[in-house]
């Protein structure tokens, strides 16, 4: 969620299984797709409980459709991966574990990240990148105003503005000045305003990454 890079997924999922099983094969996917407004107030009021149920009835739908595992297609909603890990008891391929794989991977031990005001200043995605080493540093408080807004009110409904464009390369950028070797597009829907050919900064883009680790884990 939002529907915006669910489409994403989707695509890059299937493209992934094409690439390496070839002709006509495609990925077996059970998408639960839910009503982004409904959660979209609920993390406003901070009412992660009420998320969590909501989800774990996404989830336990998946399940029962006869899914191996599960992936939660945003980064913020992990605020809720443990409660539905515990309900579902099916396994969760988690999107920071993914994006730490991919850093750890490429060597990268210091890390700027960009995503909701949830996941850049609550500790339940940090602190898991952080426990395999990895330094991550957060854009300041204006700039988390301004990428948490573009989110909700451009991304999240399918707007891409020149603008906003301009605002986020310039945090890319004074991210790597503070020390980040690279940043993580730790939201869904970052790749659809800025991409690797704009900056000079290596982007660590999750919605890829998680898709693409997804398919090597379904294929293993
Ligand atoms: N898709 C976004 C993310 O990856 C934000 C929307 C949401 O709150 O799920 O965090």
């Amino acid at each position: 969620m939002s529907w915006e890079s669910t489409q994403t997924y989707y695509r890059l999922i299937n493209q992934k299984v094409r690439e390496q099983l070839g002709g006509l094969h495609s990925a077996r996917i059970i998408l639960c797709s839910v009503d982004f407004a409904e959660i979209e107030t609920l993390q406003h009021k901070g009412d992660w409980d009420e998320t969590a149920k909501i989800l774990i009835s996404a989830a336990q739908s998946v399940k029962a459709g006869g899914a191996d595992f599960l992936l939660i297609c945003t980064n913020t909603m992990h605020i809720v991966a443990p409660q539905i890990e515990q309900a579902c008891a099916t396994p969760l391929l988690h999107i920071a574990d993914a994006s730490a794989n991919a850093l750890i991977k490429d060597g990268i031990t210091s890390v700027g990240l960009l995503g909701t005001r949830f996941t850049m200043e609550q500790t339940f995605y940090r602190e898991r990148l952080e426990e395999q080493g990895i330094n991550v540093i957060i854009p300041d408080d204006s700039e988390r105003n301004a990428v948490h807004r573009i989110i909700y009110e451009e991304l999240c409904q399918g707007i891409i503005n020149p603008d906003s464009k301009a605002a986020y390369l310039e945090i890319v950028d004074s991210l790597a000045t503070r020390g980040a070797q690279a940043v993580i597009l730790g939201c869904t829907e970052i790749g659809l305003l800025i991409q690797s050919s704009d900056t000079r900064v290596a982007l660590y883009d999750t919605t890829e990454i998680h898709a693409a680790q997804a398919v090597e884990f379904a294929l293993i």
